[in-house]
């Protein structure tokens, strides 16, 4: 990106206090950035935002599930290397730097009862211990919004949770010169907003399902509405939407790279793009936490993650 430094960082939005805006998300295995909020990330990056994927894990133990990916890797150094070559290339997709933490997959433990986590695993690493080097990182990238997954981690996968528990910690502690001290680390950063990521939404399943029918299409989501409202999981509130409909290409794109993961005739392509730009433009979020003050709606919802931070705010 150097060759790019000056036009990018001349025309870039800044912030109040004079600084480039920046925006971290922080997630758990190589993929999901693709999948969560990965066109919002898209856009921002256009606009001239400095935007870092945290990745948490290696995704070494996710299995292939793009059936017509072909043969799996013999080991999971392999599977790990596969990975972190489709994550460069979703990264590049987006326009947005990316970063590892370090961590191993926990994989998705199954049967009942379930399995026991694999020792050392990312989930089992003591809380203090997975979060400081999201820390450091958070003191170094000094970003002003971070975006991860709500308490449940969306879905319950381990590393979900995990990355969920370490960036609400880490959220809470960058700004704390007191707290994470390290010898030679960064100086304290209090990055401003938080946002959980909330790309299904039963509104969009609804909303899309319906739309899908309607027009004669298969709906990817018949099983899924069913599924959630027999449940009866409580709704977490929405409050911001980002209209992201310029940047659904560089989301595909992303989506695509991740050929271990993404089955590119499968569920992420199943709804026609056009039909989505019509019914569905934006992704959405849940204002977690402010220090800059509440949502102000703009036709019921809050329109850009960085709103209350922004210089040159109308
Ligand atoms: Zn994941």
């Amino acid at each position: 990106m150097a060759d790019q430094a000056s036009p990018v960082s001349n025309a870039a939005p800044r912030a109040r206090d004079g600084e480039p805006l920046r925006l971290m998300a922080v997630h758990a295995h190589p993929d999901d950035e693709s999948s969560k909020g990965a066109a919002t990330m898209a856009r921002y990056a256009a606009e001239g935002v400095e935007v870092l994927v945290v990745t948490c894990t290696g995704g070494e133990r996710g299995d292939i599930l793009n059936p017509s990916f072909g043969e799996a890797p013999e080991s999971p150094e392999a599977m790990a290397a596969l990975r972190r070559a489709e994550m460069a290339a979703a990264a590049a997709s987006l326009g947005v730097e990316q970063e590892w933490l370090g961590f191993v997959d926990s994989g998705l433990p199954q049967g009942d009862p379930l399995p026991p986590l694999p020792p050392e695993c990312f989930a089992l690493v003591p809380l203090e211990e997975a979060s400081a080097p999201l820390v450091e990182l958070m003191r170094t990238f000094r970003p002003h919004v971070v975006t991860t997954y709500d308490p449940s981690g969306g879905y319950p996968h381990p590393d979900h949770i995990k990355c969920h528990q370490i960036s609400a910690e880490a959220f809470a502690a960058a700004g704390d010169p007191e707290r994470y001290r390290r010898d030679g680390g960064a100086d304290a950063w209090t990055p401003l907003k938080m946002y959980y990521n909330h790309d299904f939404s039963m509104q969009r399943i609804r909303t899309v399902h319906e739309a899908c029918l309607a027009a004669e299409i298969e709906s990817p989501f018949g099983a899924w509405v069913e599924r959630r409202e027999a449940q009866e999981i409580p709704e977490r509130e929405v409050t911001t939407r980002i209209d992201v409909v310029g940047h659904f290409a560089a989301r595909d794109g992303a989506l695509r790279a991740h050929a271990t993961q993404i089955d590119p005739d499968g569920f992420f392509f199943a709804v026609p793009r056009d039909l989505e730009a019509e019914i569905w433009p934006w992704e959405e979020y849940e204002l977690a936490e402010s220090r800059v003050g509440d949502v102000v709606p703009v036709d019921g919802y809050e329109r850009d993650l960085f709103a209350g931070i922004r210089g040159d705010e109308r």
